[in-house]
């Protein structure tokens, strides 16, 4: 069971705790309980739940418990996991126990893994309103990436792509927030901008804009071919956009961030006008030069 689906349906016992406190804490309970005034012919404890983890109370029962362990080297526990619910007597007798304590007055504090399921529950809310404005046509930029993927929204790895490629790197979060949205430092961004350095990049290739860098530019490893392009809706941002991505999924353009770590970095930028510098001076094996091939798949150029 998760918190959320818990808080969305409204059936937490009392709106304080999760069921993994209540059940947890119970196990606790009874391994304290059971330790007190223990008879010395007494060598084995059997646990029996079917419970996942609850932090706190785990610590009070491991602690009960290794005082009974060191006291006598025949001491064993014994974990048993019983299924829930199942027509077991003691477990439906508890179960009516726990269902009668709702009638009591209830504590005005919450455990903290009630807190952090109401913090979840109220992030995914938000995050899924934000998902769903992702691809609103009322303002987006023209140049902002058409996310064709699975929402952008959950809180693993597994779930999430962004999650998946920049993890919990605030860097990588930037870099790729910086280079779905067309906003990152390159030729076409310095040239809009009216910022001092080139425009063009260094492959002969022309003007360096997103595009390039990801479908053309010889300096960069690439490992999905783009598709050719499809014929796009006129006066449709859109589409026009879909067609200049060119199959890539955000995916794709994460991968390609990831094989090359120095694409739509400042640092990047700091290289390639030092680097121009130099040649101009006529030191084309200055530092900056060394740095720059060292990042580029391509090693020979003019
Ligand atoms: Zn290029």
């Amino acid at each position: 069971m998760d918190g959320a689906t818990h808080i969305v349906h409204g059936k937490f016992g009392g709106g304080k705790a999760t069921s993994f406190d209540a059940e947890m804490m119970g196990l606790a309970r009874g391994v304290n309980e059971a330790l007190r005034n223990l008879p010395a012919h007494i060598t084995q404890l059997a646990l029996c739940s079917d419970v996942g983890p609850s932090q706190l109370a785990a610590i009070s029962a491991c602690s009960a418990l290794r005082t009974f362990l060191a006291g006598n080297p025949r001491h064993r526990v014994l974990l048993l996991w019983v299924p829930a619910h199942k027509n077991i007597e003691p477990s439906d007798f508890v179960d009516e126990l726990a269902k009668a304590a709702l009638d009591g007055v209830q504590p005005d504090f919450v455990s903290y893994s009630m807190a952090l399921a109401r913090v979840r529950a109220r992030m995914k809310s938000k995050w899924d309103r934000v998902a769903l404005d992702t691809n609103n046509t009322a303002y987006r930029g023209r140049h902002l990436w058409v996310a064709i993927d699975p929402p952008l929204h959950g809180a693993t790895a597994k779930s999430t792509w962004l999650l998946r490629h920049a993890g919990t790197s605030n860097h990588n979060t930037a870099r790729a927030a910086r280079f779905l949205t067309n906003h990152f430092p390159c030729g076409a961004y310095r040239a809009k901008f009216n910022i001092p350095g080139s425009h063009d990049c260094l492959c002969g290739g022309g003007l360096e804009t997103r595009d390039h860098i990801l479908f053309h530019c010889p300096y960069w490893i690439r490992t999905k071919a783009p598709t050719t392009s499809q014929r796009a809706a006129p006066h449709d941002h859109s589409s026009h956009q879909l067609r200049n991505q060119r199959g890539w999924f955000v995916d794709d353009v994460l991968e390609f961030l990831r094989l090359n770590p120095m694409v739509s970095t400042f640092g990047w930028s700091e290289i390639l006008a030092e680097a121009l510098a130099d040649r101009e001076r006529g030191q084309p094996h200055s530092r900056a030069n060394a740095r720059l091939l060292a990042h580029m798949v391509e090693r020979v150029f003019s």
